[in-house]
Formats: C-alpha cells, structure tokens, sequence
C-alpha cells in the first residue's frame, strides 16, 4: 500500500479529481486525517508529510495523543468527530479546536461554558442523521434547523456553528451515494435562509465515498482508512 507520504497523495489526487469533475476549485475541500486507533507516531509520519488536520473518534485516546505531541500542537488542528456524551465534554472543550459531533443542545452548551477563555472559539459542526435510521446518532433532519439557530445563539467567543456532519449508510453506486450527501447540503442551504445563518461547513465523505461527498458539495471530507491503512 506505500507509505502515510504516498497514500495521502492519491487521497489528494482524488480530491482533486473529484473537484474538477464537480467544476470546484480544489482548495475548497479540506482533508481531515481520521487517526483514530493509529498511534502518535502514524499522525508524526502524516504531518512530516504536510498533513495538518487530524479527526479523531475516542476522546481517552485523542488526549493521550495530543499530550504525545504537544510539540506540534500550535502546527495542527485536532477535531473530535466521535459521539459525545454530555459528562465527557470538559476535556473536549480544553483540547480540541473543532468537534463534528454535536447533535443535542446540552452538549453545546457544555462546551460553551468549559471552553478556556485563553483559547480561540471551540468550531462545531452538528451531525445530522440523513439515513433516518433509529439505531443511528445525529439529530433528526426535521430537528436540525431549531437545534442549529439554538447553537447558533450560545457565545461566540466560547462556540461558533460552522455546519453540518453526517456519516452516510453506504450505497451499492454512485449515484445512490450521492442522495444522502445531496440531502445534507440541502438541509445546510435551507438552515441559513430560515435562521439567517452563515453556516460554510459540509462536512462529510469518507475513504469509500469521498467522490460522493464532493461531487455534492462536501468542504470537508474526513478520510482515514485510505490514508493509514485498514484498522
Ligand atoms: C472512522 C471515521 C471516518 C473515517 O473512515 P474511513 O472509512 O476509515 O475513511 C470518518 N468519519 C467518522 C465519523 C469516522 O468514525
């Protein structure tokens, strides 16, 4: 398979691809290198290479390694894309700078009132349930507008709503792995025309289905399977 160095070239390359064929500039999709279950030494491996965004799914294993390597912390963003649970968000709002997961106000407004007054504002993004699955996390479609302009309202010195996530089933083509990235990106338009909002954050896409995800308008695709390798 090559090395962190090599494989997060083809990733940009089919980033890049999929730009074009989305008739997008290529600087408007952001890569985050999902690292969960890899050690620090992988994510050393993927910033030596120029990699600056790290996602991260467990919150115990993200501080253990952001504490590994605080020597790059002022060079790197970490975002938490992980559930959250409400009794677990002190350490989140000291040590992260983006979490993708919100999907309940409680959540929000903990990380509002945590976040250290020395740090910049905590990015959030809600994550969205496209699939209406009951089993699935994220906020009901139907919910997300009330939940985004209630966000939206919380300091923004503390948390300022960038946009929204979700983690799509995957389909049999491309075409029906559009639909649910497609839905997403709706639902984005319609929040900032309803709630006069500003939200500029898609984000969605994975190894799998990166091409969907931006041929549907997706800025940030989190990705990390094709960069480190099978967990
Ligand atoms: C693990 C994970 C990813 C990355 O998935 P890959 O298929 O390995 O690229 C992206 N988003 C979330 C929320 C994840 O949990």
């Amino acid at each position: 398979m090559g090395s962190i160095g090599s494989r997060l070239q083809e990733v940009k390359g089919r980033i890049a691809r999929a730009c074009r064929a989305a008739g997008r500039a290529e600087n408007s999709v952001t890569l985050l290198a999902v690292s969960k279950t890899f050690d620090a030494a992988a994510v050393r491996l993927a910033h030596a290479a120029g990699q600056r965004r790290f996602g991260e799914n467990y919150v115990q294993e993200a501080l253990a390694k952001i504490a590994a390597l605080v020597d790059l912390r002022a060079q790197v963003e970490w975002h938490l894309i992980g559930p959250l649970q409400s009794n677990k968000t002190r350490p989140v709002a000291e040590a992260f700078d983006w979490v993708h997961s919100v999907d309940r106000l409680k959540v929000a407004e903990r990380l509002a009132e945590q976040r250290p007054s020395g740090l910049a504002p905590l990015q959030l993004c809600l994550q969205v349930n496209v699939s209406d699955e009951a089993s699935k996390s994220g906020v009901a479609v139907h919910e997300a507008a009330a939940l985004a302009a209630a966000v939206a309202a919380l300091p923004r010195e503390k948390v300022h709503l960038r946009g929204l996530m979700a983690i799509p089933e995957p389909a049999a083509d491309e075409e029906a792995q559009r639909a649910p990235h497609r839905r997403l990106a709706e639902l984005l338009q319609a929040i900032n025309a309803q709630q006069g909002l500003a939200l500029d954050t898609l984000s969605m896409g994975m190894s799998a289905d990166l091409e969907a995800a931006v041929l549907e308008g997706a800025t940030m695709v989190r990705v990390g399977t094709a960069i480190f390798g099978a967990r």
